[in-house]
């Protein structure tokens, strides 16, 4: 089998002709103190070079993502903000915070842009390469910033890499599974695809009083798309042997169903045991299983990072699970090679990732032998995989041939004016504003306004502390459509 890794760095095409290699992804920080390390990067590779895994793959350096590209999905407009905003123009640009980056998940940090700009290069490079029959195998740890919307960033996430990636391996396959095994829902992917039925988006995440408050199992997709998004929402502190127990038939049931001809899986560390934002229990071991699942089936496999927010952990798992993307997950040796950052992975200075003594909640109400036949129930309706009429390799880039991104210029956005003003005037009143941690509310799911594959819409979530309330503001961004106010009752 062939193995592709995409590395750290990407290299950039001058207009001369002259090329130059950008600093490598494990050197940007999103600012002191942030959650979000990109040096796990560059850890994990370390330790996969350590192990002598590089000379059994194929290194590719990257094309660095255009802005261009990146508007196969995101709008032109948002591109061009992120390729300009600078830390001291972020206030200004995004109107007090209200749009583009809102909250404080997503800060301007030096060099955001080209930060992105490699990640998504790594993605989109990834599918190329897998299209094209070079590799049986893709990886790309920069990648799997799932929740990144069409024209927002969101959770830590800027570039929507997952989305470009599989628009990139629609133009040759013609149908694309999306699995994601983060310990967050994968919104902005399941978005981008709720419509249609050529992407079947497939996440286990943790779901209740956690970011982003989306995937319950009643979001099946919408319109030719219903069906071919499954959720599987799990509570704390799932085992090795329970995640098992619902991945391998939903899994199963899919490739039986779908016969996806790639597949994607987002391997977002999060759901390790001891992750700092996580609380799920799985071991290295139990993670890994969905890669050593999924290379069984000899289906072009693309390999993404994700979340991940113990560094340690994160760069072990990304490291075993490249070693099971080569098969040799046998033959290495538990006990960690030598390597620059070697001391931080005392006092074991092993490749583990053990179980702690969490409950196991799903377990402990049997909620998931329900969540199991749910899941299993909606794959049953879907009586055989969708074909689709394929032509040459498209010469544009499938996103703009259905439509995302290139679309009548919109005018300027009267609702994000608008709620800026009204975030001015709330906090006036001392109330609080918060557009994160909706965990407590249901997820929207609005029907689009065109049949094509264009989700044009956002989610503005306010909540009125004291009120008791949730006001939710949504617009579709379709050009046509008038912006909807929902309230719910708490
Ligand atoms: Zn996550």
């Amino acid at each position: 089998m062939i193995v592709c890794l995409l590395p750290l760095s990407a290299r950039s095409h001058q207009v001369d002709g002259e090329v130059t290699v950008t600093a490598d992804v494990g050197a940007y920080t999103y600012g002191l103190g942030h959650l979000m390390k990109p040096h796990r990067m560059r850890v994990t590779h370390e330790l996969a070079t350590a192990y002598g895994m590089l000379d059994k793959m194929h290194v590719l350096r990257p094309k660095r993502a255009s802005p261009e590209a990146m508007t196969a999905f995101h709008t032109d407009e948002y591109i061009h903000f992120l390729h300009s905003v600078t830390p001291e123009t972020v206030e200004k640009m995004t109107y007090q915070r209200t749009r583009f980056l809102v909250g404080d998940d997503n800060p301007a940090f030096e060099g955001v842009f080209e930060f992105c700009s490699i990640s998504a290069g790594g993605s989109i490079s990834a599918a190329e390469r897998l299209a094209s029959g070079a590799a049986d195998i893709t990886i790309n740890w920069a990648g799997g910033l799932h929740h990144a919307k069409k024209r927002e960033a969101a959770g830590f996430c800027y570039i929507n890499d997952i989305v470009l990636g599989i628009l990139e391996l629609l133009r040759t396959y013609p149908r694309v599974l999306y699995i994601d095994i983060d310990c967050h829902h994968g919104d902005g992917v399941e978005e981008a695809f709720y419509t249609t039925d050529r992407v079947m988006t497939c996440s286990f995440h943790k779901f209740g009083e956690f970011f982003p408050g989306t995937g319950t199992q009643e979001d099946l997709g919408s319109g030719k798309g219903k069906g071919y998004s499954v959720n599987v929402p799990l509570k704390d502190g799932i085992s090795d042997e329970s995640f098992k127990s619902v991945f391998d038939p939903v899994i199963d049931r899919i490739m039986d169903v779908f016969r996806p001809s790639a597949v994607v899986l987002q391997c977002g560390a999060d759901s390790l045991a001891g992750d700092k934002l996580g609380c799920l229990n799985l071991t290295m071991h139990g993670h890994a299983h969905c890669v050593q699942f999924l290379r069984k089936y000899n289906v072009p496999l693309v390999l993404l990072g994700g979340g991940g927010y113990t560094v340690k952990n994160v760069a072990r798992a990304w490291t075993y699970e490249t070693a099971c993307a080569l098969g040799i997950e046998d033959e290495i040796d538990p006990n960690l090679p030598w390597n620059q950052y070697f001391e931080w992975f005392g006092p074991t200075y092993r490749l583990e990732v053990p179980a702690n003594n969490m409950e196991d909640m799903n377990v402990k109400d049997r909620s998931l032998d329900n969540i199991r036949e749910v899941a299993l129930e909606q794959l049953q309706q879907l009586s055989c995989a969708p074909s689709v009429q394929m032509q040459d390799v498209p010469a544009v880039s499938v996103g703009q041939h259905l439509g995302f991104g290139k679309y009548e210029v919109e005018g300027k956005d009267e609702l994000d004016e608008r709620l800026a003003r009204k975030k001015l005037s709330l906090l006036k009143f001392g109330l609080v504003l918060f557009n994160r941690d909706v965990s407590s509310q249901r997820a929207f799911a609005i029907p689009p306004h065109s049949p094509r594959l264009r989700i044009h819409r956002r989610i503005r979530r306010v909540r009125l502390i004291g009120f008791g309330y949730v006001l939710c503001f949504c617009q579709s961004l379709a050009p046509c459509s008038t912006p909807l106010l929902v309230c719910l009752p708490r």
